[in-house]
């Protein structure tokens, strides 16, 4: 048992600033009050506590080629089967790929990262390869597998059902690239399959124009309204809205992930954020491929405040854009927790730069400010 005393603490769903001690004991908040006090003491002296980190969006797969292909479109980098990553993919031992996995997620760790979304390349091999490389690290990945039977003109639909049962008893969902590799009788059975188990069915939709405009073309509806319709329960990007998409995403309550930098390095956009938020969606950020972006929270932070501003001339609320870093996925059934009484007790202790605790870690943190990092699964004895 201890007690992380004097702290700036980021309480609740809210997020609102509270002085107070927290008591941890075997890994749960047992009590939280500026009196509280039990076992030993750590006092934090005004720092800030926040809820660690949640990446809601990554492919650390790609770590072993780090920014290769850099000024590439984005079906050049990244398409399947052609692009630059999944050539180097097919192309390199697996050691060589767990290793760099490896890195990446003790470089998430040390970045106060707790959770993170993968989409794994690779199928069911590839999903098994990222647990086992996670084994003994103390992060929490959320892994989505995909499988090459879901693309082609005419994929034979039981062999999907089959890859897709498979995925499912070691994955914790599916992700498929995009609409532009799948059709939607495949959609419809990973959606499916996902609902039945109780998993994640996630896409990529609206990243780029050209295939929104595609879409439109040859679905008559936007790629974001077919991700909509066909139920997929995790939406990635959503850059390029139009027309109706933010209401219909809006009025779904789909999960939808945001990765700004990662938008504006392969140059497709700057997602219409605020008005996401005004129209009660809480997206979660991520930081996409770690062969175009460090998978970095501070860095995904401070670049999508200061990007929304710029581009669409109204200011973001801070606390809000902390929110899509920390505690939104607690709104889509992640295992993720908040700062209050009987929640797992996961939380970073940050220095505290100014009298705006958000926009302390937002406009000035880095990695050498984290202080402590509590993670409820992993070091519940550090003290
Ligand atoms: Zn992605």
């Amino acid at each position: 048992m201890y007690t992380i005393a004097n702290g700036i603490v980021l309480k609740g769903l809210d997020l609102a600033p509270v002085k107070s001690n927290i008591v941890v004991d075997d890994g749960r908040i047992i009590d939280m009050s500026p009196d509280a006090c039990e076992g030993k003491i750590i006092d934090v002296n005004n720092s800030i506590v926040c809820p660690s980190f949640f990446n809601g969006h990554t492919h650390i797969g790609d770590s072993f080629i780090k920014d290769e292909g850099y000024s590439l479109s984005l079906s050049d980098l990244v398409k399947p089967p052609n692009g630059v990553k999944h050539k180097a993919l097919s192309n390199v031992d697996d050691d060589v790929i767990v290793d760099a996995m490896k890195d990446t997620m003790w470089d998430m760790v040390n970045n106060g990262i707790s959770h993170f979304v993968d989409y794994r390349e690779g199928g069911l091999k590839g999903v098994k390869l990222l647990k086992k490389a996670s084994k003994d690290i103390p992060i929490s990945p959320v892994i989505l597998g995909r499988d090459d039977s879901f693309y082609g003109d005419d994929p034979d639909l039981s062999k999907v059902k089959t890859a897709i049962r498979k995925l499912l008893k070691v994955a914790d969902g599916i992700a498929p690239s995009g609409f532009g590799e799948i059709g939607d009788d495949v959609a419809d059975i990973i959606t499916c399959e996902c609902m039945r188990k109780g998993k994640i069915s996630s896409i990529h939709v609206g990243e780029s124009r050209s295939n929104q405009f595609d879409s439109l073309e040859r679905f008559s509806k936007s790629e974001i309204r077919r991700g909509v319709d066909s139920n997929f329960n995790q939406l990635v990007h959503c850059t390029n809205s139009m027309g109706d998409d933010l209401y219909s995403l809006a009025k779904s309550n789909v999960n939808v992930v945001v990765c700004p930098r990662s938008n504006a390095t392969l140059n497709s956009g700057v997602v219409k954020l605020n008005e996401m938020v005004d129209l009660g969606i809480r997206p979660l950020l991520g930081t996409d491929n770690v062969m175009i972006n460090s998978p970095n929270m501070f860095r995904e932070l401070e670049f999508t405040l200061k990007i929304m501003s710029l581009v669409h001339g109204s200011y973001l609320n801070p606390c809000d854009v902390l929110k899509m870093a920390t505690v939104n996925p607690c709104y889509f059934n992640f295992s993720k927790s908040f700062i209050d009484i009987s929640q797992p007790a996961q939380f970073i202790v940050l220095n505290n730069f100014s009298k705006n605790p958000y926009l302390s870690i937002i406009n000035r943190c880095e990695t050498k400010n984290i202080l402590y990092t509590i993670n409820r699964d992993y070091n519940n004895d550090i003290f």
